[in-house]
């Protein structure tokens, strides 16, 4: 759960934040570029506050994926439905490997 009480100091105004737990993965960047940077320490800081849908997509994607649930959002702590069918096949492939990082299940019917 993203700790609001632990928000990074130079997150942009706005609903998104990310907290000081982050590790440095670099996932979330690569996620929602230009959206998310990172401080000099490498740790990772909301830029720019999303505007258009597919930015909001970017973040919720970049939320979904970080390790350490450092990326939330204020006034919408819980990603709404169908947001993720903006993303393209590859997306959704590189997605739901993150979803099931580090013990994937296998699925078999
Ligand atoms: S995904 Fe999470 S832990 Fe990784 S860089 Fe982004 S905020 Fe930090």
């Amino acid at each position: 759960m993203p700790r609001f009480d632990q928000s990074h100091p130079s997150n942009a105004v706005g609903p998104w934040f990310v907290d000081t737990r982050c590790i440095r993965c670099d996932a979330a960047r690569n996620w929602a570029p230009g959206l998310i940077g990172m401080d000099e320490m490498g740790r990772s800081v909301i830029v720019s506050q999303p505007v258009a849908p597919e930015q909001e997509a970017a973040m919720w994607r970049a939320a979904a994926a970080c390790p350490t649930k450092s990326i939330g959002n204020l006034e919408q702590p819980v990603e709404p439905a169908g947001i993720f069918l903006t993303l393209s096949p590859t997306a959704c492939s590189l997605w739901a490997a993150t979803r099931s990082h580090p013990s994937p299940r296998i699925l078999t019917w």
